[in-house]
């Protein structure tokens, strides 16, 4: 035992005394070498003085307040005033683990965040990217394929049961040919479907949380302006996808423009809606039909009918890009594997010679301003804490609505009376205070400087952060 103790001090205490001996000596002062020579090494391989080679191109470089150029680690980086950040939080139709349905997350320099499209499964990686799920507020859904919605059932139950009382969650989709096609029809399906989960929940706070606002628009009324609202604007325009009611959106801000097309067949009215848009994304699919259909093991006329009928061929995403020419291309909603990507990148290129990446597999994001863009991979880990629920402290105090219901209420006592008394399972001497029934009588409200610090800091840094950017956007715009 005494042996081990000595051996773990000695790897212990060795290195570290050899690390401060070799501190403790500086390397000698020497001659500087000719401004010649120094100007020769640091600008030698750098052209022209800046960075301009292989896939990199103007403008496309890090910004100097991303912490690693390489990675993005979440929670470490605010979305700076002027900056719009996208991150890819689900990014494939064929569901896994490391590729959620498709979820595109769009967070602005003022404070706004939107929601495009909520495909099964891109919940985790919101949270994994530190996203409260009561700051998802505004949700564009392209078309009603699950891939591209089924996250909203958990989003509208949990999200309101995490802090989402204060606000409705609003839903911006499509009409179909007919009402009972129609985003709206959906949301009322989805309702019906949570009538337990509803009712159950509602011995927590609610408030707001289980109103929807649904903004339903007409497929048909290509270019039309469906929100507008703090210096954001958001058009729509119709997709082909076998059925009508499928959507492209683009979404434009502080002079940048973002487009996410959804699902569909390459269309003129892509190039019309999303012509010079900074940040232009679509679908695609690799003319590998045979071999995909092989691995996938479903006969290839399936896969080329699906692609024929309702998709992007690869080729036809550079086609696409090369008319519209954003300062960034991506594409999104594609396995993200090795028997695929270089093909993919090999068809995209048959036309476009401009900036692309890959929006997968999920976390991939991309910092722009309006003149620099950058796309890096994002590290969201396999078990992250949720980030606490954020609330806008405006007046001063946190506000949890009283539940609607109560145990008592939609429980019968014969149920509740066969609970084992808990005095059987806590150990002697041990007994916590058991919160059976809810606390308080009527909303609790709480004046901030009575809360921990803790839960005043943390529940209030979203809002903090968006204070803090209007201002430096507001003194910019008076200058
Ligand atoms: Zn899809
Ligand atoms: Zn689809």
């Amino acid at each position: 035992m005494k042996k081990k103790t000595k051996c773990i001090l000695t790897a212990v205490l060795l290195p570290l005394l050899l690390i401060s001996t070799a501190f403790s000596q500086a390397p000698p002062v020497q001659e500087p070498s000719s401004e010649t020579d120094i100007k020769n090494a640091l600008t030698g391989g750098v052209p022209m003085g800046r960075w301009k080679e292989g896939l990199l191109f103007e403008g496309v470089r890090p910004m100097p307040w991303l912490k690693s150029a390489a990675n993005w680690f979440p929670g470490t980086e605010e979305v700076q005033p002027d900056e719009m950040r996208v991150t890819f939080m689900g990014s494939a139709p064929n569901i896994r683990p490391g590729q959620m349905n498709t979820s595109i997350y769009v967070e602005l320099g003022n404070g706004d965040n939107f929601v495009f499209d909520m495909g099964e499964g891109a919940v985790a990686n919101y949270v994994a990217a530190r996203v409260a799920l009561n700051q998802l507020k505004t949700i564009f859904i392209t078309h009603l394929h699950v891939d591209h919605f089924g996250s909203l059932p958990y989003l509208y139950m949990f999200g309101t049961w995490a802090g989402g009382w204060h606000e409705n969650l609003t839903i911006y989709g499509p009409s179909g040919r007919t009402p009972e096609y129609g985003t709206k029809t959906m949301v009322e399906g989805m309702k019906m479907m949570l009538g337990w989960h509803r009712d159950a929940f509602s011995v927590f706070p609610v408030g707001k949380g289980w109103d929807i606002v649904v903004n339903e628009f007409d497929f048909r009324d290509n270019g039309g302006l469906i929100y507008d609202k703090n210096g954001v604007k958001v058009i729509h325009w119709q997709r082909s996808h076998a059925k009508d009611g499928a959507s492209g959106y683009r979404l434009d801000w502080n002079g940048m423009c973002f487009v996410w097309t959804g699902d569909g067949r390459p269309s003129y009215l892509d190039i019309k809606y999303a012509k010079g848009c900074d940040l232009y994304i679509t679908e695609l699919q690799p003319e590998l039909m045979e071999i995909n259909s092989g691995v996938q093991g479903v006969p290839p006329f399936l896969a080329r009918y699906t692609v024929d009928t309702h998709h992007t061929p690869a080729y036809a995403s550079g086609y696409l890009a090369n008319q519209i020419k954003p300062r960034m291309f991506m594409t999104t909603h594609m396995n993200f594997d090795p028997f695929l990507n270089e093909e993919t990148v090999a068809e995209v290129r048959e036309h476009w010679k401009g900036p692309y990446h890959f929006g997968a597999p999920d976390g991939i994001v991309v910092n722009m301003t309006k003149d620099m863009v950058w796309v890096r991979e994002g590290i969201l880990p396999d078990y992250p804490n949720s980030r606490a629920p954020q609330f806008d402290f405006t007046n001063g105090q946190l506000v949890v609505p009283h539940p609607t219901t109560s145990r008592e209420e939609i429980q019968e006592p014969f149920v509740r009376e066969q609970q084992i008394d808990p005095e059987k399972y806590y150990p002697a001497g041990y007994m916590p205070h058991l919160l059976e029934t809810w606390p308080v009588e009527g909303d609790l409200v709480v004046p901030i400087e009575a809360m921990p610090d803790k839960l005043r800091d943390s529940m209030g840094a979203a809002w903090r952060q968006k204070l803090k950017n209007q201002e430096i956007l507001e003194s910019q715009s008076e200058q």
